[in-house]
């Protein structure tokens, strides 16, 4: 189920009319309404479906992009927009021996329902004699583990740091209330869950649910005085208190719950919600393998191997996640070639050099959908449809206004990058004293690690630099050819 509000996470509501049936919608019913989409926006004949780009190289003469494809098309858009996934890559860890392991082993994005029955609606009903293994705690085996324990013979979790687990509270979305909403309702709603939990506070909290109870209060911003800092650490405290309290309610096993309490700041990795995750581990087939921080460090034939002792597992699965703030070239799945033959992996050899996340010098007409040096938002739905808006503006008005390429300048690039490490500082430092994930590039330090971040705090304070771009018709930090007449 999506860990966001469906109302506010389900894109195009209104305009296809869907009710969904809970707050958080299962992932199949947002599948469904990927379909309806789909079929509202007439993308089925549109779209070339299956067919994934290959390669894509900018012609100088016809100052367009050839773009070659899986089924040997050769298209060329005068604008290429880069919307491969921000967070679609999975990610294996790179533990010793991990190809070593005998056993069926997958990752949760690549589900083999063939090895364990059922499907994302029935119980998998071929686990009851298997042993399975979970490396992973976060937002992704927070769902999983509880559907392993309904079934499986024996269940061991493999942790390398805990989730902070809240109250979900899933229900259903009552019809008669949806059908009185105004229009323009969907848009008002997401607006005010990310003020919600970017610290805001706004008078009327619509969504009002875990997420907006937890972040009312940014604390990982720079703090104006000493006082101040003090005052947010202690909201900080205060608020992961709830998370490790939750964990003795719940938790019957001292010595597991003690295991299972997030001892980091808040705003160190995406929080979690579910009412059934810290429950499963009252039941006698779950069993806690705690790797003091460090993780997993070898995979033998049989199974994972923790201080000297080997886990024997039949089935081995990697809640591991995803790319998110990595190169693009590998995300993407190929290597755009822009002026002068420059691939874009050697231009970002040492990280991204972008305005605004979204153009980059050398890529004329290369539009990119991505969070490097770009935004964040905690409900992605919205930071996509934002960027969405910015990357058509520039397509559309360039294509209005006779403009045959559009670029940013180097200074431009390094401007933006600069304005983001200036505005990065408070959450750098906070970041530091996190424990790995991908919200700080897995504790990596290196200048593409440093380029390579998101625009730090409130999604709009980003959004505002695209208003303000948007609104200057000189196409600030950019330069331009016009189409020859
Ligand atoms: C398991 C999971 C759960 C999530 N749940 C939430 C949630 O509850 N709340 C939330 O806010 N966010 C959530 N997210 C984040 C989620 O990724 C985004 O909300 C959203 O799907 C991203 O949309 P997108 O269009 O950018 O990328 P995607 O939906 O990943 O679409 C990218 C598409 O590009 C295609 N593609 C990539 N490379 C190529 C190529 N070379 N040629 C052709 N096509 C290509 C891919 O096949 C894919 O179809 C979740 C992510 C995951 C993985």
């Amino acid at each position: 189920m999506c860990d966001v509000e469906s109302l506010i996470y389900l894109p195009f509501l209104e305009e296809t009319g869907y009710c969904p049936t809970m707050k958080y919608a299962p992932a199949t019913e947002i599948f469904e309404h990927c379909q309806r989409v789909g079929r509202h926006f007439e993308l089925y004949e549109h779209a070339l479906f299956q067919t994934e780009t290959e390669g894509a190289t900018w012609d100088d003469e016809a100052d367009r992009w050839r773009v070659t494809t899986s089924r040997g098309d050769v298209l060329s858009p005068r604008f290429l927009i880069a919307a491969g996934g921000i967070m679609h890559k999975a990610k294996l860890p790179g533990i010793k021996g991990i190809t070593d392991f005998e056993g069926r082993a997958f990752h949760t994005a690549r589900w083999d329902y063939g090895y364990t029955g059922g499907s994302a609606t029935e119980p998998m009903d071929r686990l009851a004699d298997k042993r399975v293994g979970i490396i992973g705690t976060g937002a992704t085996a927070i769902q999983v583990v509880p559907q392993l324990a309904r079934t499986a013979k024996d269940v061991y979790v493999f942790q390398r740091t805990p989730s902070a687990v809240g109250v979900r509270g899933n229900v259903p979305i009552d019809r008669e209330w949806f059908a009185t909403l105004e229009p323009g309702w969907q848009r008002d709603r997401i607006l005010n869950f990310t003020s919600a939990v970017t610290g805001d506070q706004p008078d009327e909290d619509l969504v009002d649910d875990g997420w907006t109870d937890v972040l009312w209060r940014d604390t990982q911003r720079e703090a104006a005085t000493p006082e101040e800092a003090a005052e947010l650490e202690r909201v900080d405290f205060a608020v992961m208190e709830t998370f490790r309290r939750r964990v003795d309610e719940i938790v019957e096993d001292p010595e597991t719950a003690e295991k299972l309490k997030p001892w980091y700041a808040k705003h160190c990795k995406r929080l979690c919600f579910h009412d059934e995750y810290l429950q499963a581990y009252n039941e006698p087939n779950v069993h806690l393998v705690d790797t003091d921080g460090v993780g997993v460090q070898e995979i033998g034939p049989q199974g994972p191997v923790v201080d000297g002792t080997t886990y024997e597992v039949d089935l081995l699965i990697f809640a591991s996640g995803f790319e998110v703030t990595t190169g693009l070239v590998s995300r993407l799945g190929f290597d755009p070639v822009g002026r002068d033959g420059q691939h874009l992996s050697e231009r970002w050899a040492d990280g991204a050099h972008t305005l605004h996340g979204v153009m980059s010098n050398g890529f004329p007409n290369l539009l990119i959908a991505h969070f490097v040096q770009a935004g964040f938002g905690l409900n992605f739905h919205h930071y996509l449809s934002e960027l969405t808006d910015h990357l058509t503006h520039i397509a559309a008005s360039c294509l209005a206004d006779g403009i045959a390429t559009i670029e940013p300048t180097v200074d431009a690039e390094e401007a933006w990058v600069q304005q983001l490490w200036a505005a990065g500082k408070g959450f750098g430092r906070y970041a530091a004293q996190c424990t790995p994930s991908y919200n700080n590039a897995e504790g990596e330090r290196s200048m593409a690690a440093a380029r390579n971040i998101a625009h730090p705090g409130n999604l709009m304070n980003y959004v505002a630099h695209l208003e303000r771009w948007r609104e200057d018709p000189s196409r600030p930090g950019t330069v331009t050819t016009l189409v020859e007449a």
